[in-house]
Formats: C-alpha cells, structure tokens, sequence
C-alpha cells in the first residue's frame, strides 16, 4: 500500500497527461482552447507526435511538434530530478526560462507561417463565436 502510494505520488502528474489526453480524445474535441478560442496553443500536436513515436514514426512526430523531445525531457526532468537539479535553484529558473521561451517562439513562428490539419485557427467554429452568438440572439 505504501509503494502503490509512493508511485501513484511520483507519478501524479504523467496520470493526470493520460487522462486529459484520453478525455479530449473521447470526447473528439482535440485541442480545448482551440475548441473555445478558436485559436491553437503553443502545445497542439504534442499529443498526435507522442503517438507517431510510439508507432516509431520520428520524422512524423517531428512534423506533428517540432519540441516534443523538449517536452519529454522536460517532464522527465519535472518528475525524477532531483531539487534543485541544476546544482542551485537560479538556474533551475534559467532552465525552465529557457524551456518556455523556446515554446513561445516556436509558437508565435507556427501561428505566423504554420497551416496544417494540426495547426490552424478556426475562430468561426469556436465555441465563444457561438456562444456571443446566442447571447447576441437572446438580447436582441
Ligand atoms: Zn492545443
């Protein structure tokens, strides 16, 4: 019992990945804030380019996102190093600056030169166009 709780604790955070990914999955939504906003996020194809390198698809996995071996390590790192990892808690911070600048550019450069099945903003289909549509309709 308390191994089971030990591994459950170290392993909250991968849980609770798999579980979103299963419920976004099931429910066929995809991407939620695209979903609402109609805009993707800076983590759209994470999932499908874990999937294609689980089915050994590299290049695939590469073409879905292209810093998902930044995220894997990352959340290796997140999860098993130990604190601070980095010898000192500075640059722990410097690390994790890093990480989340790098995810930002690549996000801003995919919003700007990116179109694919994976990456693409659909604001008319969004769910807050059809929600201010509908309070639109019940005030006027
Ligand atoms: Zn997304």
């Amino acid at each position: 019992m308390k191994l089971l709780k030990k591994l459950l604790n170290k392993h909250a955070l991968l849980i609770c990945i798999a579980l979103y990914a299963t419920i976004l999955y099931i429910i066929g939504i995809g991407c939620p804030i695209r979903a609402f906003f109609g805009v993707p996020c800076p983590t759209c194809g994470m999932t499908r380019a874990i999937i294609k390198l689980f089915s050994l698809d590299i290049f695939g996995a590469f073409e879905c996102h292209l810093l998902f071996p930044l995220a894997i390590i990352a959340l290796i790192i997140l999860i098993y190093a130990k604190k601070p990892f980095l010898g000192s808690k500075k640059r722990e911070k410097y690390f994790w600056t890093v990480i989340i600048i790098a995810f930002l550019l690549y996000y801003i450069l995919r919003l700007i030169f990116v179109r694919n099945s994976i990456f693409y903003i659909d604001t008319y289909n969004s769910m807050l166009l059809q929600l201010i549509n509908t309070i639109r309709g019940v005030v006027e």
